[in-house]
C-alpha cells in the first residue's frame, strides 16, 4: 500500500466537521481518521481514544517538549494537538484525516507540503449560531468565544487549498471525495 495523503479539515466549531467526516469515512473505509491528544474534558457522548485522547496538561506539556506533536494550537484554554507516531503510522497504511483549525493546518502546511487542505463553511453564520446553541452543552460565553473565533477561522481559508459548503453533511462528504478523486487521477 502506498504512503497516503495528509488531508486536513479545518473549519469554525459547529461548523459539522465531525459529521462530514463520519460520512466520509463511510463512504471511504479506507480513510482513517487522526485522533488528536487535548486537555479539554470530554464532553458527552465523546469516547477516550476514538474522539480524542484526553490528556492532562503536564502530559501534553511534556509531549511538547519531547517533539511529539506533529503540529499543536493552544486555543480556548486548552490544548489540541496531532501525535506524530499516530499520524505517521496510519500514513503509511493510506490517508489520513485531520480535524484541526488553522493555526495547526499552517504547521502541516509548513512540514508537509503535499498535504491537503480543505475548509468547511457554514451556510451563513446564524446557521453556525444556531447550531453551537443546538448543542446544548455550550454556555453563553463560550458561544460568544467561538463565534468571535469563527469570524477569524473563516478569514484564514484564503489559504486553504478548497473551502467546501456543509449546507448538507452528505453532500458535503461526497464533494470532499470527488476533490480528493480527482488529486488522486491526476498524479
Ligand atoms: P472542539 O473542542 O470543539 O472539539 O474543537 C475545537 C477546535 O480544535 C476545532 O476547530 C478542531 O478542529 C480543533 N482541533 C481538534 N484537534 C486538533 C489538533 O490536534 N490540533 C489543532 N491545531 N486543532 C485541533
Amino acid at each position: 500500500m502506498p504512503r497516503g495523503k495528509l488531508i486536513v479539515i479545518s473549519g469554525a466549531s459547529g461548523v459539522g466537521k465531525g459529521t462530514v467526516l463520519n460520512r466520509m469515512m463511510r463512504k471511504r473505509p479506507d480513510l482513517t481518521f487522526s485522533v488528536s491528544a487535548t486537555t479539554r474534558p470530554p464532553r458527552p457522548g465523546e469516547r477516550d481514544g476514538v474522539s480524542y485522547d484526553f490528556i492532562t496538561k503536564e502530559r501534553f506539556e511534556q509531549m511538547i517538549a519531547q517533539g511529539q506533536f506533529l503540529e499543536y494550537d493552544a486555543h480556548a484554554d486548552n490544548y489540541y494537538g496531532t501525535p506524530r507516531a499516530q499520524a505517521e503510522e496510519k500514513l503509511a497504511r493510506g490517508s489520513v484525516l485531520l480535524d484541526i483549525e488553522p493555526k495547526g493546518a499552517m504547521q502541516v502546511r509548513r512540514s508537509m507540503p503535499d498535504a491537503v487542505l480543505i475548509f468547511i463553511m457554514p451556510p451563513s453564520m446564524q446557521e453556525l449560531e444556531r447550531r453551537l446553541r443546538n448543542r446544548g452543552d455550550t454556555s453563553e460565553d463560550q458561544i460568544r468565544m467561538r463565534m468571535e473565533r469563527a469570524v477569524w477561522e473563516m478569514e484564514q481559508r484564503s489559504w486553504y487549498d478548497y473551502t467546501v459548503v456543509n449546507d448538507d453533511a452528505d453532500r458535503c462528504a461526497d464533494e470532499i471525495l470527488t476533490i480528493l478523486a480527482d488529486l488522486t487521477e491526476n498524479e
